[in-house]
This record gives C-alpha cells, sequence and structure tokens, in this order.
C-alpha cells in the first residue's frame, strides 16, 4: 500500500541535538528545519501470521520491486536466548536504584566466563555521580562464586566447568546502583524524573563471536551489545511517580521479548497514546515530565508517522509496544529497545532519528563499540529519509579526522570528539547517498533487516546486503573507511 503524505511544511527552528552523538555544538549547528517528507516509501506487504520463536509476528518474503529483488522472510530470534527475570526498586530519595536479576544463558560457543558489563562505570556516567556494584554472583544454588573485575565496567564470572555451546547455566546477581544528580545521559536524577538507560548487569554476548569487551567512552554514545533476550521486570517507584519502560506492562511486571537491553523512565508524567500499524499495531506512549511544556501529542504524531514510514523503507516491526519519555537535563535523544529518551525541545530530527534506531541498534543489532557506523550511520539515514535532509547531509563537509575514517571504533573517537557525529553518522549516509537512487538504498536495508533481525550484524553483512542492489558497494564504502575483513 502507498500512502503519500503531502508535505506539512511548517519549519521551526530546531535546537534538537541528535542522538547521542557528537558535541551539542556541532549538533545545534547541525539543526535542520522540521518538515515532513513528500517521498513515497516503497510498499511493505507483511501481513504474514506466522510467528517467532518470541511469539512476535514474523515478516513473511517480499516478491521482487521494481529494482529490488525478492526480500526472504524476516530472521527469527535465537530460541536459546537469555532469559532475565529481574527486580528494580528506585528508593526514596531517588539517589539509588536496588536490584536484583536471575539470567539462564546458553552460549552458542564454547566459554569458560561469564561476562557482565556495568556501563555505569564508565567515565561518563561515572563522573557524573554514577556507580554500579554487583555481587555477590550465584551460580545456579550454589554458594556465591569468585568474581574478579577487570576494569570497573566489566564484571568477569568464571566457570568451572567450561560451558559447551548449547550448555545452560543460571546466574543470580544483586546489584544497586548509586544515580548521579542532574546529567546530560542516560543516568540522572533531575525534577523529580529518572532516567535509566544501561543501568544493569548485563550480558556481553555477541553470538557467533562471544563476549564483546570494548571498552567505554567518554563520548557521548554507546559502546555496549548483547544478544536479544527476554525480560520481564518489576519497577517499584516512589509514590506519586509513574515508570514509562521497554516492554509490555502486565500485572505489575514488563515483558520484553526478544529486545537487546530495557531502560526505564520514571518521573510524573502527562502521558497520550496512539498505535502506529507498522505494519502490525504497535501501541505507543508518550509521556512528557511535569515542568516540561513540550506537547506530547506532537510527538506522538512524528513517532507514529516516522514508525510506519519506516516499517515501509526498512520491514515490518515486530513489536507490539513503545514508549517516549521526555525529561529535563538531556540534550538530544537515547535508544533503546522500545523505550526512548529525549530532552525538552527535541521534536524535530532527534524523533525520527530514534524511531530509526529501532530498527537499527534495535532490531538488527551492531557491536556499538566496535561497529558504531551501523546503527547510527543508518538511523541517520532513516532521519534522512523521513525528513527529507538526504540533500543537506550529502552536502555537508568531513573534518580531517573523519574523512575515510567512518568505520573506526568508539575508541578512536575519544579524542576526536568534535569530528565524532560527522565521521559516524553523517559519513554513511554520504557513502549509501553516493551509491544512487535512495529507494535503492532503502531496499537493500530491507534485505539487511530481513536476513539479520535480532541478531547482531557486522559490517560484512551490511556490505553484502548493500552488494545485492549495488554491486559496486564495497568500494564505495572503502572510499568512506569501512572495510570488511
Ligand atoms: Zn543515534
Amino acid at each position: 500500500m502507498r500512502r503519500l503524505r503531502l508535505a506539512l511544511l511548517v519549519v521551526l527552528a530546531v535546537v534538537a541535538a541528535a542522538c547521542a552523538g557528537g558535541t551539542g555544538d556541532d549538533l545545534a549547528r547541525d539543526g535542520s528545519p522540521d518538515g515532513t517528507t513528500g517521498s513515497a516509501p516503497a510498499p511493505a506487504e507483511a501481513s504474514s501470521t506466522t510467528t517467532t520463536t518470541a511469539g512476535l509476528p514474523q515478516a513473511g518474503p517480499l516478491p521482487p520491486s521494481g529494482d529490488c529483488p525478492a526480500v526472504p522472510a524476516q530472521a527469527q530470534p535465537d530460541p536459546g536466548r537469555p532469559r532475565y527475570a529481574m527486580d528494580v526498586r528506585v528508593l526514596p530519595g531517588l539517589d539509588a536504584v536496588d536490584g536484583r536479576l536471575t539470567v539462564r544463558f546458553t552460549p552458542d560457543l564454547p566459554t569458560d566466563r561469564l561476562v557482565f558489563r556495568l556501563w555505569p562505570n564508565g567515565p561518563r556516567s561515572a563522573a557524573a555521580g554514577a556507580h554500579l556494584d554487583a555481587g555477590p554472583v550465584f551460580l545456579g544454588s550454589s554458594a556465591p562464586v569468585a568474581t574478579s573485575q577487570p576494569d570497573p565496567t566489566t564484571l568477569v564470572v568464571p566457570l568451572d566447568p567450561p560451558l559447551r555451546p548449547g550448555d545452560a547455566v543460571e546466574a543470580t546477581v544483586p546489584w544497586r546502583l548509586t544515580l548521579p544528580g542532574p546529567a546530560n545521559d542516560r543516568l540522572a536524577v533531575q525534577d523529580g524524573a529518572v532516567r535509566l538507560g544501561s543501568f544493569f548487569p548485563i550480558l556481553a554476548w555477541e553470538p557467533g563471536v562471544g563476549w564483546a569487551l570494548e571498552p567505554p567512552t567518554s563520548v557521548f554514545g554507546e559502546a555496549s551489545t548483547a544478544p536479544v533476550a527476554d525480560f520481564s521486570y518489576s519497577v517499584t517507584v516512589p509514590d506519586g511517580l509513574s515508570v514509562l519502560a521497554s516492554g509490555v506492562p502486565e500485572a505489575g511486571r514488563w515483558e520484553a521479548l526478544a529486545v537487546r537491553d530495557v531502560a526505564v523512565s520514571v518521573g510524573r508524567f502527562r502521558t497520550v497514546e496512539g498505535v502506529a500499524s507498522a505494519p502490525w499495531p504497535v501501541k505507543v506512549t508518550v509521556g512528557v515530565h511535569e515542568g516540561l511544556d513540550d506537547d506530547p501529542g506532537a510527538y506522538l504524531d512524528r513517532v507514529v508517522r516516522s514508525m510506519e514510514d519506516f516499517s515501509r523503507r526498512f520491514g515490518a516491526y515486530p513489536y507490539p509496544a513503545h514508549t517516549l519519555a521526555l525529561t529535563p537535563g538531556l540534550s538530544g535523544g537515547l535508544e533503546y529497545p522500545g523505550h526512548v529518551m529525549q530532552g525538552p525541545g527535541t521534536i524535530g530530527r532527534t524523533t525520527s532519528h530514534e524511531v530509526g534506531h529501532l530498527w537499527f541498534y534495535s532490531l538488527v543489532g551492531n557491536n556499538q563499540g566496535r561497529d558504531p557506523w551501523i546503527d547510527e550511520g543508518l538511523a541517520t539515514w532513516a532521519e534522512a529519509r523521513f525528513e527529507g535532509s538526504l540533500g543537506e547531509l550529502a552536502g555537508k563537509g568531513m573534518p580531517a579526522p573523519a574523512q575515510g575514517r567512518a568505520g573506526e571504533p568508539m575508541t578512536y573517537w575519544e579524542t576526536r570528539q568534535d569530528s565524532y557525529y560527522r565521521g559516524t553518522y553523517v559519513q554513511p549516509v554520504q557513502a549509501l547517498a553516493a551509491l544512487g537512487d535512495p529507494d535503492r538504498v532503502d531496499c537493500a536495508l530491507r534485505h539487511l533487516v530481513a536476513a539479520h533481525a535480532f541478531g547482531v550484524a557486522r559490517p560484512g553483512d551490511v556490505e553484502a546486503a548493500l552488494a545485492k542492489v549495488f554491486p559496486e558497494a564495497p568500494g564505495v564504502l572503502a572510499g568512506a573507511g569501512i572495510s570488511t575483513p
């Protein structure tokens, strides 16, 4: 079904930063007019009633369409994915969070350890005053096991005997998170609102590769990698506060199936609800914390429209619910599966960028420490398609430290933060735009999503999807500094 949306060109001054990227200065300069696009997305005929191993609807194959080769059915989540049960309690005073999780893990490769990442102990969150203590760790019903912490963000639990592929282990980890005060980041407390992103010990397994040990950086961006998992978790908050989070609330718990992380915002929210057809119904809830004068309905409209647009461009969206929380003191947006955090005044391109991450990072994962360009570049492509800003992005200059360096890991950008946004967000978009017809790029990305939904895509996977439509893609990517081993 084709739906042409007439451009409703309400040009607003945009002060919003894009998600988790670059310096505020660069992004403020990059502010783009806020208008909807008039381009027509490709059709998505994903009306299959097949369901995945997580009970989610599975997009069926798409026939060839114009220049776009037939797209296979979307991949299924690994039936052996981890399963988390977690309880989260935000303490009165909003200065700490107590938690306890039990996770059942079944590796697809042999391993002699579990590795939990403690992202609140990374330099950016730690400098703001956050700290995550984890342990003691119990394996099954055993006594606590000795663990080690080779760096503040890495908790290693030795396994004796080691696990063989397909063997399961169950670990229980109590934890306490010390909350910072106001911070322009994923962990923050300000004016009675709490952001909890990357906030609990999480298994950093990359299927087919092993433990993801990429170090944290001080960049306003992510270095985390995790496999999709099933989460069932409770969130207890002080009286008068409410919760917007990843997953579907059911009987006091949130159930989030086949997602690679969960995040929570706590506040006094004015909320509005709607439904996106992507093409299955996605319940969308937007909440604006008290004291902020943003209109939740305007954000809801933008989330729903971009979600429907991207489902036609990149493939059906399988998850049943999505929440967006606006809380104070955040200069852009932060993406999590099923939950996005944005600051006030970010209705422009930030909103569509974060919805783009629901396909690129959430559904199709990547190692965000090693290959940050995959999710940031492709979410920026999505943003540009929705906003009609491809030409503007294609014309941006590239600072010398970023030129031909799009494929660099987060550690490269640690000392080049002024160039991070242009190098990691804009440069991949320029490479994609250089391939040719943007509709055919969307087609190639449908192939990427179909092949790697619920997985962790590597640069070679992106290259292979693009090469299905553009045989010259490897050379173009190499010119941007994206090469595949
Ligand atoms: Zn982003």
